[in-house]
């Protein structure tokens, strides 16, 4: 089974109980007499049967590049030499190139580098190259372990929400001050998105 929640989709594992809503659209049940329910207001997300052993094949996850927290230091810094060029918050959230990273956590990783989003990749350092990796390799398990980030829709499995908001150190904090320096925290558009950073602790 491949399962994409997409924008607003939810696995939710409840007691059959729980009344059913119109936005629950799959639901199993399992074994131990609960229900797992697909629940997704939007209805971008989707559940697909695949014929076992094939799916390695699926287009859809010959689209990922390394798992983030997968990859060694020197695997990032070979992928990081196949772009010559491109802005690197874009880079980052482009899940040909990495997968795992969306855009809270790609402002997250680079605050942590001290790298703006608008860098050219061609100008990176080895030093700076070094504290992207490390900074993917601290946040990510940190905001897991916080069932992260429930800026959105986003629940966990039993209809929590993340408790990684109040650890952000950049995103969605526009205006307010650095934790690090004191400086404004700023926001610019990119690349489409939104990108936040400290103009003072990252160059
Ligand atoms: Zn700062």
């Amino acid at each position: 089974m491949l399962i994409h929640l997409k924008l607003t989709g939810r696995l939710l594992y409840v007691e059959p109980r729980e009344p059913l809503d119109a936005h629950t659209h799959i639901v199993f049940h399992l074994d131990d007499g609960h229900q797992l329910r697909l629940w997704d207001l939007r209805r971008f997300g989707y559940i697909k049967l695949v014929p076992s052993g094939r799916l390695e094949e699926m287009p859809e996850l010959a689209e990922f590049g390394p798992e983030a927290l997968e990859m060694t230091l020197g695997e990032f810094k070979n992928l990081l030499v196949t772009k010559k060029r491109g802005k690197v918050k874009p880079l980052l959230m482009e899940q040909k190139f990495i997968s795992g990273l969306g855009n809270i956590y790609s402002d997250e990783v680079l605050h942590y580098a001290g790298v703006q989003p608008t860098r050219d990749v061609s100008t990176l350092m080895e030093q700076e190259k070094e504290l992207i990796y490390e900074g993917i390799q601290t946040i990510l398990p940190a905001a897991l372990k916080h069932r992260g980030s429930s800026v959105d829709l986003y629940v966990d499995i039993y209809g929590r929400q993340g408790q990684y908001v109040p650890h952000l150190q950049v995103y969605g904090r526009e205006g307010e001050s650095c934790y690090r320096c004191g400086a404004s925290i700023k926001r610019i558009r990119l690349g489409g998105r939104s990108a936040h950073f400290c103009p003072n602790c990252q160059r």
